[in-house]
C-alpha cells in the first residue's frame, strides 16, 4: 500500500536489518527496540488489522516469531521473549500494517508491562462479559473485521 512505511521497507525502499524474509512474510530489526535484538514479523500482504490476515500467513507470523525467540535465546542469550502485538490505535498501533513484536528478555532487565489485574464483580458479571465476546466470535473474515485505515505515521 502507498505511504506505508513497512510496505516500504518489504519493497525495499526503506532500508532495514531483515533477519528473516520468504513468500508470506518479512522479519526486521525494530528501529527504537525495547531491548537490543527487538524484531518486528509483517505480514507480506499489507493489512491494518491482524484480524483481517489470512490463517496460513498469520500462522506464519507466529510461527516466525516463536522460532525467532529461540534463536534470540541461542544467538543473545537472553532467557525469554514475549511475542506482542497491537491492534488500533488505542491498543498502542502506531503503524497500521499489522505486525508481531518479538521482544528478548533478560532477567532484571529493568523492563516492566504495565499489567493491572482487575477483579469482577461478581460471577454473573463475568459470565456476561464471556457471552458478550462469544455471540460474536467468528473465525472466517467478515465486513467490518478491519477498523477504518488510519493515516500513516
Ligand atoms: P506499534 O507501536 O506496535 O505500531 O509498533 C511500531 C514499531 O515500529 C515501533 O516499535 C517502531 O520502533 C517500529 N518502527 C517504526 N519505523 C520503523 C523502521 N523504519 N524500521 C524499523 N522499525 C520501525
Ligand atoms: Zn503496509
Amino acid at each position: 500500500m502507498k505511504n506505508c512505511i513497512f510496505c516500504k521497507i518489504i519493497a525495499g525502499e526503506i532500508p532495514s536489518v531483515k533477519l528473516y524474509e520468504d513468500e508470506l512474510v518479512y522479519a526486521f530489526l525494530d528501529i527504537s527496540p525495547i531491548n537490543f535484538g527487538h524484531t518486528l514479523v509483517i505480514p507480506k500482504e499489507h493489512h491494518t488489522s491482524v484480524a483481517t490476515v489470512p490463517e496460513t500467513i498469520a500462522g506464519r507470523m507466529f510461527r516466525v516469531g516463536s522460532r525467532l525467540g529461540v534463536a534470540m535465546r541461542r544467538g543473545l542469550d537472553c532467557d525469554g521473549f514475549n511475542l506482542h502485538l497491537s491492534d488500533g490505535t488505542v491498543a498502542g498501533q502506531v503503524v497500521m500494517h499489522a505486525h508481531l513484536h518479538v521482544v528478548p528478555r533478560w532477567t532484571d532487565d529493568g523492563f516492566h508491562w504495565n499489567w493491572r489485574q482487575l477483579k469482577y464483580e461478581s460471577d454473573d458479571a463475568r459470565a456476561e462479559i464471556a457471552e458478550k465476546i462469544r455471540k460474536h466470535l467468528k473465525l472466517d473474515n467478515q465486513p467490518g473485521d478491519a477498523p477504518a485505515e488510519e493515516p500513516e505515521v
